[in-house]
């Protein structure tokens, strides 16, 4: 059976990674969260007390501390930088309200994406971020930019932070969500945009079943026609 690479973007919290880890389990392929990517680097940087102007040292401490992925007890996936899991640590609200000054360094970009395409040239692959379909994977068979409304994305975020054990207030967190949309969409380098040929999916209001099918149906035809 043909192994494709789909690409899966779009703002904060509008589904890509739920939906991704589904189909990718459900394909047999593999699914790699690029967000958590520029995360753990973000994590590094402030764990560090790395600002924007030493990017030679986050660099430096990329590699000391690879990023990797594992699966704990119950299948869930986990994230790594070395040994350390930061899974949890990475998720949290000073990691969320920094990442978007590291994902802006160009340098940093470079490093992640080259690393992501190592990751895809494996094959079957489901990756989800910001510049998947537009600068990781432009030869991607399919493309899609998940969008949402933002009271829904930041309701969606409030039940996850909750399950999390992180409580947030609703109304900041929305704020917080439009500030890193707008940062992500309007920096110089690989801003959060759908490529020309990638499926815009409005998700508000669709279970998560809906989109998986929505998307699967898609990955099937082109699988399919081999
Ligand atoms: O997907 P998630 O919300 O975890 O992404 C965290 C941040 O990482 C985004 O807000 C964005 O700044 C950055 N990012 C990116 N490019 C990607 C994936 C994420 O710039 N491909």
């Amino acid at each position: 059976m043909k192994s494709i690479k789909i690409a899966i973007d779009g703002p904060a919290s509008s589904g890509k990674s739920t939906v991704a880890k589904i189909i990718a389990r459900n394909l047999g392929y593999t699914y790699l969260d690029t967000g958590a990517m520029y995360r753990s680097a973000t994590y590094l940087a402030l764990k560090h007390q790395l600002d924007d102007s030493k990017v030679e040292e986050i660099l430096e401490k990329l590699s000391e501390y690879p990023i990797s992925f594992g699966k704990d007890e119950k299948g869930q996936q986990t994230v790594l930088i070395g040994s350390i899991d930061v899974t949890d640590a990475i998720r949290q609200p000073d990691v969320t309200n920094n990442v978007s000054w590291v994902s802006a360094l160009p340098e940093i970009r470079e490093e992640l994406v080259a690393q992501q395409q190592r990751i895809a040239a494996q094959g079957g692959i489901i990756m989800d971020g910001r510049d998947i379909g537009t600068v990781v994977l432009p030869d991607a068979e399919l493309k899609i930019f998940l969008i949402a409304s933002v009271e829904e994305r930041a309701e969606r975020r409030f039940k996850e932070n909750l399950e999390k054990g992180i409580t947030t207030d609703f109304e900041t967190l929305k704020d917080e969500i439009a500030a890193r949309d707008y940062k992500d969409s309007h920096r110089k380098v690989s801003p959060l945009k759908a490529a020309e040929d990638a499926i815009t999916f409005d998700t508000t209001g669709i279970s998560i079943e809906g989109v998986v099918d929505f998307i699967q149906e898609k990955a099937k035809k082109i699988i399919d026609k081999g």
